[in-house]
């Protein structure tokens, strides 16, 4: 690869960096080039944006940036108010780290982010990639970013054929090679840009790519080919029930286990995760329970759930126990997670006129 690649590094990142100076994409975190980039915006938009696309996370990002704005609004915020404005978002374990990571700002760095990519890491959910980004991108330090924009255009400048994910140390240390000792922040954005405007996933726009002169997929041709992922085993299914119990014009929620699965998130109550389907298995009280004909599917990053919905008029407000009674017209309200939000309108849906 080093043979083929000796007159790609030189010109390749000022090539990229031309482009990024006219094409960059305007978003909310990102700073203007007559801007200081707020390292707080930074890591929050860098943990938004993991697994969740820049559509969904725009909205989002401003309304929690109006509600805690600096690392000690955050670090002061209740866990439950994160959990519930992070509903939607998915991977839960991004938004108590955050609050942690907050915590750990104030309390061990004055209120400001330590500045390098190694003290960085040591920070609660500071993986290697959060770690590089905001060191390049808030604080300008020469890191390797390599996010799945990233993956894929460097895959293809150098022609990579070694499927995913047995190729990322290859295509990290063929990223290092081309990672500029300046403007190393804006590097990282444009290859991010260019991933999401030009070099796509099925139809690369190749004629439009200012590094294609650098490019060997596309000296090769078929560039879309690349990079060349291995096939996935099929993922195992589980099953469940959800439990949709009123009283009156409210429904019982519950707050799942700190540890686990959507750990920490208000929620409505399940029986266990099984093989196969649990029924009636852990519902929360006694009661005329209905299996319902609707359910609900979601897909984990390990295994697909299928989840059935039982549900019963309560007698007494009583049965709730460590629960609350929410108001059904408010469900809106509660930060349910996706899963849970989706089980409660086909719940009501179907639950309306039959109980
Ligand atoms: Fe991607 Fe095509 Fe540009 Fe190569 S030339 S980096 S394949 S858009």
């Amino acid at each position: 690869m080093d043979a083929k690649r000796s007159s790609v590094a030189s010109d390749l990142p000022a090539d990229l960096l031309a482009w990024y100076d006219t094409h960059r994409r305007d978003l909310p975190w990102r700073a203007k080039p007559s801007e200081t980039p707020d390292p707080y915006r930074v890591w929050l938009s860098e943990v938004m944006l993991q697994q969740t696309t820049v559509a969904a996370v725009r909205p989002r990002f401003e309304a929690w940036v109006a509600r805690w704005p600096t690392f000690a609004d955050l670090a002061a915020a209740q866990e439950a108010d994160v959990m519930a404005a992070w509903a939607g978002l998915g991977y839960y374990a991004r938004a108590r780290n955050l609050v942690a990571a907050a915590k750990a700002v104030v309390a061990d760095h004055g209120g400001v982010f330590p500045t390098s990519e190694a003290a960085l890491r040591r920070l609660p959910g500071f993986g290697a990639y959060t770690a590089a980004a905001v060191a390049a991108i808030a604080f300008g330090e020469r890191a390797v970013v390599v996010d799945a924009n990233v993956e894929r255009v460097v895959a293809r400048l150098f022609a990579i054929e070694t499927p995913l994910p047995a190729a990322r140390p290859a295509i990290r240390a063929a990223a290092d090679t081309i990672t500029p000792a300046t403007r190393a922040g804006d590097f990282a954005q444009a290859t991010m840009d260019l991933g999401a405007t030009i070099c796509t996933p099925r139809a690369p726009r190749c004629l439009l790519c200012p590094v294609r002169r650098h490019c060997l997929a596309f000296a090769q041709g078929a560039p879309e080919r690349l990079p060349v992922k291995a096939a996935k085993r099929p993922r195992p299914q589980r099953h469940g029930t959800i439990f949709w119990l009123q009283h009156g014009q409210d429904v019982l929620l519950v707050r799942r286990p700190a540890k686990g699965l959507l750990g920490g998130m208000r929620a409505l109550p399940t029986g266990p995760w099984a093989d196969a389907p649990p029924d009636l298995d852990g519902a929360p009280a006694a009661a005329s329970w209905r299996m319902l004909d609707t359910g609900v599917t979601h897909g984990f990053t390990h295994f697909d759930l299928d989840l059935g919905i039982a549900a019963a008029q309560a007698d007494s407000p009583s049965v709730a126990g460590a629960g609350e009674w929410w108001p059904i017209a408010d469900l809106d309200t509660a930060g349910l997670p996706t899963l849970f939000a989706k089980a409660a309108r086909a719940a009501q849906t179907e639950v309306e006129t039959e109980i």
